[in-house]
């Protein structure tokens, strides 16, 4: 298997340089040159394996054994999985007959990108050892890996986890200072291996990031170092998130009951900011794993996907005259003009933070799958000229800050996903009916969100459809929307009903973190220089 450019090109990575390089140098992110199909007997043969033996199972698919062999990845999963403190890793517990949820979240950093970043971590080091193997016997210089990143609190942590300890990578990580939660900003800063730097810039999530970008395009200082990234565009991150999709068809399945001849009617629902989560979903759905259900896109108020499903557009302002907008498009509650908080650059602040974007990073590849589907199958380079669309389609985005699609490729977008679109109220009122309700059962935000959006999928549906949504981070990791939503009812106490043993200790604990005065990438160079 192979990996191109969704961007266009006739560049073909392996896997191992499709992980380590990330980004493509034309802007574009790497996909794979088909999707696999899965083997004819899967059902049967996959049906009681471990999480460890679905993601070799998986995975295998997708990385060719020249590259892995079966007992490396063996090794390689096994070890990421370990410490993930439930034995079915991502568990299904039910709510009712028709609703479960998936939790993502028993990783170390309680949030669901811990399961991409910790194989991705133990991937990094394979890697880099395995050259520097080679490089050793050659005599030159070894290479080291730098892993970059900026962080308004989520990614940080299960990156700064995913990479603790590694051999030859060091990890930087910038977050705003004071401006993270404070259970976040202890998870990142209690980490005291010499290989982790947090760093705690004067300024706001944005300055951080531009500093990355900086860094990232000083082309003398990148290659010197070898600067890595480990956000969400990564295809390891996309890949190992296919495996809990399968796991859970699997509970579900055993779940109910059913006979092998037997099929679920299944929807997934995921909560979504950069399309990373459901982009695996998507994946999964296009090898053949049954589901007779949409994949559900559930946003917060920063809805640029749910508008994208309704009309077509993917653009960063919303361009619909107020009098055209669907009902359930009412203005978000709790300002008087209607709008709600926005940082610098149009983010709105909700109550589900880890997804506050203005776009989806990820979502380009879904849309070189759409535009795809729109070239004629007897076009005589597909492939290319798919590559230009996707490219012009950017190129717009990057200008006008808007694109339209064709409709037919908006026909194709809502043939695999619907979408909605959740308030803060509705958040706060998800939080507390699943408070109150049998099973009680406490979610975080961004689980509320998908919850919410599920039941109102939930409506459009044949009845037989059962609904899994993916939760994807622990609540006491979010405590503000959490008590918010919880305070009120007198039972409720956030100590006995949310917070775990392990949090309890965190605040307390030695930190370790370098302070930059000022949002400026040279200061930040120089942490790098002194401490690589
Ligand atoms: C990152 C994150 C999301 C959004 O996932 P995407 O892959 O960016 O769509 C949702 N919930 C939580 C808790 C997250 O950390």
């Amino acid at each position: 298997m192979k990996y191109f450019s969704t961007r266009g090109g006739s560049q073909e990575l392996t896997f191992e340089e499709t992980v380590l390089t990330g980004l493509a140098p034309n802007g574009g992110l790497y996909i794979p040159t088909s999707i696999p199909q899965l083997p004819s007997n899967w059902k049967m043969e996959w049906k009681d394996y471990s999480f460890v033996d679905l993601s070799v199972a998986v995975l295998s698919l997708y990385i060719s054994r020249e590259e892995l062999s079966e007992a490396e990845l063996r090794d390689l999963v096994t070890r990421s999985y370990a410490g993930f403190r439930h034995p079915d890793v991502t568990p299904l517990t039910k709510l009712n007959e028709r609703k479960y949820v998936l939790e993502l979240w028993h990783g170390p950093t309680w949030a669901f990108k811990d399961v991409a970043l910790q194989f991705l971590g133990n991937l990094f080091e394979f890697f880099l050892k395995r050259r520097n193997e080679k490089i050793k016997t050659s005599g030159s210089a070894t290479e080291k890996l730098t892993v970059v990143g900026a962080t308004s609190g989520d990614t940080g942590s299960a990156a700064i986890y995913g990479l603790r300890g590694k051999i030859d990578i060091s990890i930087f990580i910038l977050h705003p200072k004071g401006r993270v939660s404070p259970i976040q900003e202890a998870q990142m800063t209690t980490v005291t291996d010499a290989n982790v730097h947090n760093l705690a810039v004067k300024g706001t999530f944005d300055d951080c990031q531009d500093i990355v970008k900086t860094l990232f395009g000083d082309t003398a200082f990148n290659t010197k170092h070898r600067l890595g990234a480990v956000n969400s565009i990564n295809w390891a991150r996309i890949l190992a998130q296919t495996v809990y999709y399968f796991s859970a068809y699997f509970h579900l399945r055993r779940s109910l009951g059913l006979s092998d001849n037997d099929e679920v009617d299944l929807q997934f629902v995921v909560p979504t900011g950069n399309f990373g989560d459901i982009l695996a979903g998507y994946y999964v759905r296009k090898m053949g794993l049954p589901m007779t259900g949409k994949l559900g896109v559930a946003t917060n108020a920063n809805d640029i996907l749910t508008r994208f499903w309704r009309t077509g557009r993917y653009e960063k302002v919303d361009s619909t005259p107020i009098a055209e907008a669907a009902p359930s498009m009412e203005p978000a509650i709790g300002s008087s003009d209607g709008r709600q908080a926005t940082d610098s650059s149009g983010v709105k602040e909700t109550l589900s933070p880890a997804m506050d974007i203005l776009v989806s990073s990820n979502f380009e590849r879904l849309l070189w799958y759409l535009a795809y589907e729109n070239v004629p199958e007897g076009d005589k380079d597909r492939r290319g000229t798919t590559g230009e669309v996707v490219s012009g389609w950017m190129q717009k985005m990057k200008s006008d800050g808007r694109v339209e699609v064709p409709t037919a490729v908006l026909e194709a977008a809502r043939r695999d996903f619907c979408a909605e679109r959740v308030s803060d109220e509705e958040t706060l009122d998800t939080i507390r009916s699943h408070y109150e309700g049998s099973p009680s059962y406490v979610v975080d935000p961004h689980t509320a969100v998908g919850l919410h959006a599920a039941s109102i999928m939930a409506k459009h549906n044949a009845p037989s459809v059962t609904q899994i949504v993916l939760a994807t981070a622990h609540p006491a990791k979010f405590s503000e929307a959490v008590s918010k939503a919880l305070q009120p009812i007198p039972q409720f106490s956030f100590e006995k009903d949310v917070m775990p043993e392990e949090f309890k200790g965190l605040l307390q604990k030695e930190r370790r973190v370098v302070n930059v005065e000022k949002a400026d990438p040279e200061l930040v160079k120089k942490v790098i220089e002194e401490r690589v």
